[in-house]
């Protein structure tokens, strides 16, 4: 999203609100390969905060779906992020946010997809899972074990049983 700053460039404490949906690849989200976005959405403010410096504060909103860790059923978490970004002149090829300045903006006008876009992979667990017990996939055939016990098991002995360890030990 463009926003241009040039109402607010003049007085320290002029603000712009910003509420903002936005689409996966809008955000460039749409190219992660274990997890897709939806319902991404920005509520805030984008302020001056003196000698050229703009500071962008607000929430952040998404649900992401990524493959159980285990099972690899898809597993939707909604993602709630403050964010806070400050906003420096400079050259566009160093927009990381990386540095104190954090982010760059150039003539008059402010791109606040890249803080968008990192403040969401960071807040995003990398790996989720469907359930605290789930089961998994049988490392055999495959199947899904939260949905049904398959046929391996009965074919691999039981492990020994703690009770007939203590028998062998009497
Ligand atoms: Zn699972
Ligand atoms: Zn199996």
């Amino acid at each position: 999203m463009l926003i241009d700053i040039t109402s607010i460039s003049h007085g320290m404490g002029d603000y712009l609100s910003l509420e903002w949906t936005a689409r996966p690849d809008e955000l460039n989200l749409d190219t992660q390969d274990d997890a897709e976005y939806s319902a991404i959405s920005f509520t805030g403010r984008l302020e001056n905060s003196g000698k050229n410096q703009y500071i962008l504060s607000g929430e952040v909103s998404a649900v992401s779906t990524t493959p159980c860790a285990r099972c690899l059923m898809p597993v939707t978490n909604p993602l709630s992020i403050q964010v806070r970004e400050p906003y420096s002149p400079g050259s566009l090829e160093s927009n990381t946010g990386l540095d104190a300045e954090g982010y760059r903006y150039e003539g008059h006008v402010i791109n606040i997809r890249q803080a968008l876009h990192d403040n969401l992979l960071l807040a995003s667990p990398p790996k989720l899972i469907c359930q605290t017990d789930c089961q998994g996939l049988c490392p055999t055939c495959g199947q899904n074990l939260n949905l049904g016990h398959c046929k391996c098991a009965d074919d691999h002995p039981s492990p020994v049983s703690p009770f007939d360890q203590l028998k062998t030990l009497l």
